[in-house]
C-alpha cells in the first residue's frame, strides 16, 4: 500500500465520541515505550504524526488518524505504566476493553512487543485476553535492529512458542524497526489486503 495521505484525526475519552463513519479501523498497542509512535511514523512517512497527539494527557485517550481517506490507524494508551494511579489505570483499561470489544468498525489489532523482552506476563495476559475475546490480532515485534541479524527470526519464532502452549492457531506476526524501516510494506500490504476483501 501507498500511503498519499495521513493526517490525525480525533482524540477521544470514550468510543461514544470516536469517528461515527465506518471506515475500517485497525489499532496498536502495547505497553509504554515499545516503539508505539515510533512504528506509527514510520508506517505513515511522517515524522511526527504519533508525537502529534502524544501532547500531556492525549497519551490516555483513543486516537485516531485517517489514512488515504479510506482507513482508520488508531492509537490506544500504551498499557503496564506503572507510574500511573491505579484509578487512572483503571479508567484507562475500561476504555482500552470497550473500544476493542464494542467497536464495530475495529478489524484488526497489532499487539507490539519488543523483541528484545523475554515473554512478559502483562503481554501474554493481554493476547490470550484478544483469543479469547474472539478479536482478530496480530504481532509486531518492534527495535528489530537493537538485536543482531542472525537473532531476530529466531527470537520471534521462540516467543510464537510461547503463545502455542496455549494456542493451537497462531496470530501471523511481523517484524519491524522504525529505524530500518523493516516490515513496513509487509505490516501496510496486510492491511490493504485486508481491506480488500
Ligand atoms: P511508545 O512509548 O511506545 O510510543 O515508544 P516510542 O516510539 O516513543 O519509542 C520509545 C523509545 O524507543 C524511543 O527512544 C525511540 O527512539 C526508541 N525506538 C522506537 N522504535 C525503535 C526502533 O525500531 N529501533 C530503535 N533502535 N529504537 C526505537
Amino acid at each position: 500500500m501507498i500511503i498519499t495521505k495521513s493526517e490525525f484525526s480525533v482524540s477521544s475519552p470514550n468510543i461514544q465520541l470516536c469517528p461515527k463513519d465506518t471506515k475500517p479501523e485497525y489499532a496498536f498497542i502495547g505497553r509504554s515505550n515499545v516503539g508505539k509512535s515510533s512504528l506509527i511514523n514510520m508506517l505513515c512517512n511522517h515524522k511526527n504524526l504519533a508525537k502529534t497527539s502524544a501532547t500531556p494527557g492525549k497519551t490516555l485517550l483513543i486516537n485516531h488518524f485517517i489514512i488515504n481517506n479510506e482507513w482508520y490507524l488508531v492509537d490506544l494508551p500504551g498499557y503496564g505504566f506503572a507510574k500511573r494511579s491505579k484509578t487512572v489505570q483503571q479508567k484507562l483499561e475500561q476504555m482500552i476493553t470497550s473500544y476493542i470489544l464494542q467497536r464495530e468498525q475495529l478489524v484488526n489489532v497489532f499487539v507490539l512487543i519488543d523483541i528484545r523482552h523475554e515473554p512478559q506476563a502483562i503481554d501474554i495476559d493481554f493476547i490470550n485476553w484478544l483469543g479469547q475475546s474472539s478479536i482478530p490480532f496480530s504481532i509486531v515485534f518492534t527495535k528489530a535492529d537493537k538485536l543482531s541479524s542472525s537473532k531476530v527470526a529466531p527470537t520471534a519464532a521462540a516467543y510464537m512458542d510461547k503463545l502455542k502452549e496455549t494456542w493451537d492457531e497462531l496470530p501471523p506476526y511481523f517484524i519491524s524497526s522504525s529505524e530500518t524501516k523493516r516490515g513496513r510494506d509487509e505490516i501496510l500490504d496486510y492491511i490493504e489486503n485486508i481491506n480488500k476483501t
